[in-house]
């Protein structure tokens, strides 16, 4: 080292040129190097700087602008952004387009028929309908859950404005048989069976069925039979004959017969527009000697 020099640039510019003389053209190249490094640190002190304030304000940035949508879209905007369908959803109705999905089964449980001295029960359900009867003898009066679950259902009504109340409940065999003839008389068999059930067939007998409010067409599309509808299946229930099913059950409309069957199979039921016959995959015609 031919200088006195110890910074080490000096070093680190001279040490190729250990044979050289300090000359004046020399001493202007080290301040001009000098001056750059200075830049330099500048520079580089100048960008540490900026890396410390964004992480230090990040957070509050990202802060203001989550907080932004909710202060600042109007509440219609808002209502219709979060009706707009989700993402989720776009995806299963592409995937619906791609690959039809296979309809719906009526009949979702495997159907376990017993028959305890006369009485028909699917999967625990009892069952009256043309097909399957009820014995003379069957007497159980009205089902304690049902009663409960019908006053719930009452009760839930009244809440919403709605009056409802039962006309008709549980019947025995006989008052069913006199019923039953009483119409026959009237408007002759054939028709009468198209209204009412043939004694051991009503299913006034099980215990479980309710006409509610008004037992005629009057009832149709009122309020009551519209909350009734929509909400019988919450408490178990099912309108026994729907609309549009009365070659499958047999039995004309009655938007006020509503039956016991528990929550599940009511809802689903109810939801898919169909009747207990179709669920179970059972028929209701009465046989031949009937
Ligand atoms: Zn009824």
């Amino acid at each position: 080292m031919d200088n006195n020099d110890n910074e080490w640039f000096d070093d680190y510019f001279e040490e190729n040129d250990e044979q050289a003389q300090p000359s004046p053209q020399k001493t202007t190249t080290r301040h001009i190097r000098w001056g750059a490094v200075a830049i330099l640190v500048i520079i580089i002190l100048l960008i540490i700087l900026l890396i410390f304030l964004i992480n230090a304000f990040k957070d509050d940035i990202k802060e203001d602008i989550d907080k932004k949508p909710p202060k600042d879209i109007p509440a219609g905007v808002q209502t219709s952004v979060t009706t707009a369908p989700p993402t989720t959803d776009v995806t299963d109705t592409a995937t619906t387009t791609a690959e039809p999905e296979p309809p719906k089964p009526l009949y979702p449980v495997e159907t376990d028929i017993e028959v305890i001295d006369g009485v028909t029960y699917i999967n625990g359900i009892l069952i009256v309908n043309k097909t399957y009867g009820l014995p003379e003898w069957f007497d159980p009066g009205v089902d304690p859950v049902a009663q409960a679950k019908l006053e719930e259902m009452y009760a839930a009504a009244a809440d919403d404005g709605i009056t409802l109340w039962t006309a008709s409940g549980y019947r025995t065999y006989e008052e069913q048989r006199i019923l039953y003839e009483d119409y026959a008389a009237v408007d002759g068999y054939e028709a009468a069976d198209t209204y009412s059930a043939r004694p051991g067939h009503s299913e006034h007998e099980t215990g479980l069925t309710f006409d509610v409010n008004d037992p005629s067409s009057t009832f149709d599309g009122t309020p009551e039979a519209q909350w009734l509808e929509q909400h019988c299946a919450e408490y178990g229930f099912i309108i026994r004959y729907p609309q549009g099913k009365e070659d499958i059950t047999g039995f004309m409309y009655e938007s006020w017969h509503v039956r016991y069957v528990g929550e599940e199979v009511a809802k689903f039921v109810m939801e898919n527009g169909i009747c207990l016959e179709e669920y179970f995959g059972i028929t209701s015609v009465y046989s031949e000697n009937e």
